[in-house]
């Protein structure tokens, strides 16, 4: 800590991890002193479109308005993920991991009264999958910011959303913005870092370095050194072929993420008002880039109307699957991909950006002193957190009864974690529940594991009483009843956005 100046911040990199990490820790701190150097000429990976709910609560706290948001970002509603063809491959085979709660109360009398409705597992719990059906947003335009009939998230223009999160920064919140390269560190006796060397010459210092530098990881396995836990023998997709392709005047805008199997991995689908976002996520080891081509024009030819498949140029992008094995090393943290990264299923990056910016400034330290207690208990909860992903991301594949050689060995037990193989066995007996994830703020809820699980076909747990299940049936007739009132009261999601976007031009 250098002695009587205020506790100052220096972000590396101006991807959505550099520049949510200002922004959370501008508005919730409006005295720190925060200075982002972003490379001029590194370009940041410019995809990650896909968010969770958590994202409403972040962009309300740092003071940016849904309507700028929606505008600026050609943004669209997020209201879950649906899974094509991860069951069997088969035509039909499809299910929703939506938002939404199903209803209150005991979960084991719900799964028995739905398997009397021969409804899908979401369709019957939340009025939600009927809105995903109809391409309804999940709200209406008078009710307040960030408030919705529905839980829901977004999908937007990655390159737009840091310009957005860039201007609000550096005018509205008074960070400090740097163009130029870090080209070395200078280390404290500590092993702290002392000072970022930038190529301009410029040397620069603070109590706190925040390494938001993607998968360069500068300041965490540059400087630190910090070693990386490889988590590839349990998720295996390290590739993607990404495009953009416009979409026709009037289309429907898709209200959730599709995520659709194929021999090798899957497809992301991401609807934004002007154009999709697709891309085909492999395993190298499973798939030569060629046949991934293959398979990504062959969808795009196959789902968007008007596409000129000749005319893709894919974008590849290859990614070490795993984490570090602390976060927080010394007076550096590490935030976005330079923490680490498990394929782009169900979005679980930018929430761990969300929520890494969120315990910073919750827990900000004050003094060098007691940084290494911060750091202990950082690393200790992000820990939980990547292996609740891995684990959570696991649980899509290993139900799969497709017979490739690669979901073949998705489901090899070899490559199951432990804890997943528990609740597994666990789960044969009882639902999803609390006690499984118990974190206040758990990413994946076990609501979110139920979709998941009896989406992919999971047997139903030990019966409940009868009158359980009567009174149960009940709560799922008033799920239907509201999915009829929500059709005849939200707009659709193409209406919606254009209205939005009239008001604002
Ligand atoms: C195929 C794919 C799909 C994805 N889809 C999703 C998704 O749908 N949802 C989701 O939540 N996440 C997704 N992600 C993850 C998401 O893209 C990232 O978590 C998110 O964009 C944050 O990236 P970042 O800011 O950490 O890194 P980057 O965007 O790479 O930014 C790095 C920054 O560091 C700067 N930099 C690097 N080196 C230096 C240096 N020496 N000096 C100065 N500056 C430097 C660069 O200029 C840049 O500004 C996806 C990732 C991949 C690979």
């Amino acid at each position: 800590m250098r002695a009587e100046q205020p506790f100052q911040v220096v972000i590396v990199g101006g991807g959505s991890a550099g520049w949510l990490t200002a922004c959370v820790l501008a508005a919730r701190h409006p005295g720190l002193a925060i200075t982002l150097v972003e490379s001029p000429d590194i370009p940041t990976i410019g995809v990650g479109e896909g968010t969770w709910p958590t994202m409403r609560e972040t962009l309300a706290g740092i003071g940016i308005s849904e309507a700028e948001f929606l505008v600026a970002c050609d943004a669209s509603f997020k209201q879950g993920s649906r899974f094509d063809g991860w069951r069997t491959g088969e035509a039909g085979d499809s299910y929703l991991h939506p938002f939404t709660l199903p209803p209150p109360g005991d979960m084991a009398a719900l799964l028995h009264a739905w398997s009397a409705t021969g409804s899908g597992f979401a369709e019957a719990m939340t009025a939600q999958a009927a809105a995903c059906a109809q391409h309804l947003a999940p709200r209406q335009r008078g009710m307040p910011d960030y408030a919705g009939a529905l839980n829901y998230a977004y999908h937007f223009d990655a390159g737009k959303f840091a310009r957005l999160l860039t201007r609000h920064a550096t005018q509205a919140l008074g960070v400090a913005h740097i163009a130029a390269n870090v080209t070395a560190t200078t280390a404290a006796a500590n092993g702290d870092v002392a000072t970022l060397v930038l190529a301009d010459g410029r040397a620069l210092t603070a109590d706190l370095f925040i390494d938001c530098t993607g998968q360069a990881a500068r300041l965490i396995n540059g400087h630190c050194q910090v070693e990386w836990i490889d988590r590839s023998d349990v998720s295996f997709n390290d590739r993607a072929l990404a495009v953009q392709v416009p979409v026709l005047p009037g289309s429907p805008v898709a209200s959730q993420t599709i995520g659709t199997a194929h021999h090798a991995g899957w497809l992301w689908d991401i609807a934004l008002p002007t154009r999709r976002g697709i891309g085909c996520v492999y395993a190298s080891r499973f798939m030569r880039d060629d046949e991934a081509d293959d398979v990504l024009r062959a969808h795009v030819a196959a789902q968007v109307p008007g596409a000129d498949v000749t005319a893709l140029a894919p974008r590849k992008l290859s990614f070490a699957t795993g984490h570090r094995a602390r976060f927080w090393q010394g007076n550096v943290v590490a935030v976005g991909l330079s923490a680490g990264f498990i394929e782009p299923l169900e979005a679980s990056a930018i929430v761990l950006i969300e929520l890494s910016a969120r315990a910073l400034a919750d827990a900000l330290p004050a003094s060098r002193d007691a940084m290494a207690v911060h750091a202990a208990r950082f690393n200790e909860m992000f820990r939980t957190r990547w292996d609740r992903i891995v684990n959570f991301l696991k649980l899509h594949y290993v139900l799969s009864r497709r017979t490739e050689p690669y979901w073949l060995a998705q489901r090899d037990p070899a490559t199951i974690p432990q804890r997943l193989a528990d609740d597994l066995v666990l789960w044969r007996e009882h639902p999803p529940s609390a006690r499984d994830f118990p974190l206040h703020d758990e990413m994946f809820p076990a609501a979110s594991q139920a979709y998941v699980l009896y989406g992919m076909g999971h047997g139903l747990p030990l019966p409940p009483p009868a009158a359980a299940i009567t009174a149960a049936a009940a709560r799922l007739a008033e799920v239907q009843d509201r999915a009829r009132r929500m059709a005849a009261g939200l707009p659709e999601n193409r209406t919606y956005l254009a209205a939005i976007a009239a008001q604002a031009a």
